[in-house]
């Protein structure tokens, strides 16, 4: 998202752009997402929901983040919903392959298969979508249960960004520990792309949630962020969603517990009736981590280089806040930024 927004912007100020795309095809996890780019209806529920983030950072998504909107409607982005369906927040879902088609159009010289690998002299925005891609970065910050994690992201999002900012003389921001994820089936579950959405198990608020010591945990979030995490750092990485039978009608968004449920069942996940109850054992997916680079409000991280999107850390920490809507006007941010300094 944020990079190829970033080149779109930095082209419309007059600045030529080239794209090095890491991936065989554009649009890296943004593809895959739900589309939903929003915020917060009100500033102080966006501060108590991520109280750990950079207020000054959220508050440029915040403040942006409208004006950012109509940008991408004004380049002809597909709006799929004109809600988010949460009373908490408020914006825009996109179609993700018609917004896709949009920026790849405008960024002009988008390279597939050209993963940047060392810096440069030219101005450079680093958007590589943070480090859940790697396996021994997310042991070293994340949790030591990092194999157990199934990685619910594009593949092409390994830490190269973090790699190069911080050969650059970079610092890292807060919250590199901080990770957003969904509870999915476990082992033998079938998990692809295409699956990420819909096996997502979202009803821990409806379960009993346990570890293997039969340690409790409760969600505490709306997001089920918080239970994401937790299960990441539990022995072999494992919990149990224990689902009583009058909390399967319930429903999560559009469907119901029991049809969650199900497709976790129809997956090969692990599924039974134990004590009148359903039982799915879950492991964490890890979507995007959410420490990273530490940016100032235009995106800088070191001379000439910015970061935009996950890459750019400790914007939604301690709870969750839109990625998307980071990495939109975290990356029209850098490109401002960028062109005036190409320009100067
Ligand atoms: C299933 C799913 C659902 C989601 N739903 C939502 C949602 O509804 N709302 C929301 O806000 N967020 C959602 N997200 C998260 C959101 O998609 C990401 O956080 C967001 O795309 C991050 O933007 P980005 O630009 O940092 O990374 P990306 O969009 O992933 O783009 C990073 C790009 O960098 C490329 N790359 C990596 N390394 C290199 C390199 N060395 N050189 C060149 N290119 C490189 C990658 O291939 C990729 O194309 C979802 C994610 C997933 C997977």
């Amino acid at each position: 998202m944020a990079g190829l927004v970033a080149a779109v912007r930095a082209r419309e100020l007059g600045a030529d752009v080239v794209v090095h795309e890491k991936g065989s095809r554009p649009g890296g996890s943004m593809l895959l997402s739900g589309g939903f780019v929003f915020r917060y209806r009100e500033w102080g529920r966006f501060r108590e929901e991520c109280p750990g983030g950079d207020p000054e950072l959220q508050r440029l998504v915040w403040e942006r983040l409208d004006d950012a909107l109509a940008w991408l409607e004004s380049l002809g982005a597909p709006v799929a919903e004109r809600e988010t369906g949460n009373p908490l927040t408020t914006g825009l879902r996109f179609d993700n392959p018609g917004l896709v088609d949009v920026l790849v159009r405008r960024a002009g010289d988008v390279r597939l298969e050209s993963p940047l690998v060392a810096l440069r002299e030219e101005p450079l925005i680093l958007a590589t979508g943070g480090f859940q891609g790697d396996r021994e970065l997310v042991r070293e910050h994340v949790t030591p249960e990092a194999d157990t994690l199934v990685l619910r992201s594009n593949p092409w999002s390994t830490g190269d960004g973090l790699r190069l900012g911080l050969a650059a003389g970079a610092r890292t921001s807060e919250g590199l520990d901080e990770f957003w994820g969904r509870a999915m089936p476990a082992p033998p579950a079938w998990i692809t792309e295409e699956t990420f959405r819909p096996l997502s198990q979202t009803y821990g608020r409806f379960a009993r949630i346990t570890n293997q010591h039969e340690e409790v945990y409760e969600a505490r979030t709306w997001s089920e962020i918080d239970v994401a995490q937790w299960i990441a750092r539990q022995p072999r990485g494992r919990a149990w969603f224990a689902v009583p039978d009058d909390a399967l009608g319930e429903r999560v968004r559009d469907r119901t517990v029991r049809e969650i449920v199900e497709s976790a069942r129809a997956a090969g996940g692990p599924v039974e009736r134990l004590d009148g109850e359903t039982v799915v054992e879950v492991v964490a997916g890890i979507t995007t981590t959410l420490g990273g680079l530490a940016v100032d409000t235009r995106g800088r991280v070191a001379d000439g280089i910015w970061a935009a999107g996950a890459d750019a850390g400790g914007i939604s920490l301690g709870g969750w806040a839109s990625a998307l809507a980071s990495a939109l006007v975290l990356g029209l941010a850098a490109a401002e930024d960028a062109a005036g300094a190409v320009s100067a």
